[in-house]
């Protein structure tokens, strides 16, 4: 498991953008007017920085995010590369590493999550490491990609109508000691569900829910 997108992944995806390759037919049709995504012109690019873990260090990189505009009503959507989340500058890489971890051990605080062979991913320059309250965050982050979950999910089950995956996702508990309120909980369990669907449908596509789907859920 990767702990970041790479910086590599990050110029490619620049290079794209700056050859004009990136086309917004793989979004959904317009969430307003149901325009065909194939129909949106580009509307504008916002600078992005992105937070990269190279050799244990967080680095910065630049790159930019590009908007299409709907034709028929004037919204707008923003097309995001598969290691990018919306408004945020880890990536989805991080998210994924850290949470799964957290998430899927019982005896793992968020304190004993971050750490990655014995110390913390740190900032150049800086005393300061990545926080523990960041991956309670980035698991409230994973916990509301409801739309992209259930797409995989439906995509899943109609490859293996008989698959258990239902019923697992449904019995899936969060040990007490990880949360003292129900909504947390609620997210904790949300975020194990996003895995288990993420494994089966890595396992069953061979290719990541992000990937595959982030893109066409528009991220929701
Ligand atoms: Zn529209």
């Amino acid at each position: 498991m990767l702990l970041s997108a790479t910086p590599e992944a990050i110029k490619a995806y620049q290079e794209e953008l700056e050859k004009n390759k990136i086309k917004p037919d793989k979004l959904p049709p317009c969430s307003r007017c149901l325009v065909k995504s194939t129909f949106f012109k580009e509307h504008a690019y916002r600078d992005r920085k992105f937070l990269v873990i190279v050799d244990m260090v967080v680095k910065t990189f630049l790159s930019a995010l590009l908007r299409f505009k709907c034709p028929g009503c004037g919204k707008t959507f923003t097309y995001y590369p598969d290691f990018a989340l919306p408004h945020k500058h880890y990536t989805r890489q991080t998210f994924t590493y850290f949470s799964r971890i957290y998430v899927q051990d019982p005896d793992k605080t968020y304190q004993k999550a971050i750490m990655v062979n014995n110390s913390a991913p740190g900032y150049p320059d800086d005393q300061q490491t990545l926080a523990a309250s960041t991956i309670h965050r980035f698991i409230t982050t994973l916990s509301s990609l409801k739309t992209c979950s259930q797409k995989a999910l439906d995509l899943i089950l109609q490859e293996n109508p008989a698959s258990a995956i239902c019923r697992n996702i449904a019995n899936l508990k969060v040990p007490g000691q990880k949360f003292k309120s129900k909504s947390r909980e609620n997210i904790l369990v949300q975020c194990s569900r996003f895995f288990e669907i993420e494994t089966l449908f890595q396992h069953t596509f061979n290719t990541s829910i992000f990937t595959k789907l982030a893109i066409r859920c528009a991220f929701t």
